[in-house]
């Protein structure tokens, strides 16, 4: 498998390629900005992206999405709960003192249990409420991989206090559905280093 990180834009959100060498079918987890690098880093690799997946509609994950699918015409995926934050893109930016992207509807919603499967690569999609209401993660079993968006960080967790935050679903989607995964599964958070189950679940301090 070919995996890139990139951290993006002025808040360096993880922006991840996934690539698989045979068939150089793509996924793209959270375009939020730096598209022209992206594609830079597709060509290099020869890939074509067949699905752009975003972990949550949060301005510094999503902004570069309808860019890049106009670039490439892959699918933009997102779970329909982080709709109420995409109506609210001009806020977002605000935040941030950057002009307002133009963000559209999913082409689908990241559900539950969802499959996301290109030539070579299947992963399974995580609902993981708390960060945002639509967050999600990806976990590619086979990889022991999970890109976790803002929902677990290395020694931390997602932040609450923005709209649709709420600290007791974050804390439950960590607690039941990312810490019952093996010790060894390696987690790309949205930001910073990346770490492992294990390691978050004996030393992060939000989670004792
Ligand atoms: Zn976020």
């Amino acid at each position: 498998m070919i995996h890139e990180i990139l951290p993006v834009g002025p808040l360096q959100c993880n922006c991840s390629i996934l690539g698989d060498e045979t068939s150089r079918e793509a996924i793209v987890i959270d375009p939020g900005e730096e598209i022209p690098r992206i594609l830079a880093l597709l060509a290099k690799h020869s890939l074509t992206v067949k699905q752009i997946i975003i972990t949550h509609a949060h301005i510094d994950h999503i902004a570069g999405a309808a860019r890049l699918k106009r670039l490439t015409g892959a699918p933009v995926l997102y779970n329909q709960n982080d709709l109420p934050l995409v109506r609210m893109m001009d806020v977002q930016a605000t935040w941030l003192g950057i002009p307002t992207p133009k963000v559209e509807n999913p082409d689908d919603s990241l559900e539950d249990g969802k499959l996301i499967a290109i030539a070579g690569l299947t992963g399974s999609i995580l609902h993981t409420p708390g960060h945002t209401e639509g967050s999600v993660c990806l976990y590619l079993p086979a990889q022991t991989l999970l890109f976790a968006g803002d929902t677990l960080f290395a020694g931390s967790v997602g932040r609450t206090d923005l709209p649709g935050g709420d600290t007791r679903k974050l804390l439950t989607s960590i607690h039941d559905r990312l810490l019952t995964l093996p010790d060894e599964v390696e987690v790309i958070p949205g930001h910073g280093p990346r770490t492992t189950i294990g390691s978050e679940r004996s030393s992060n301090p939000f989670l004792i």
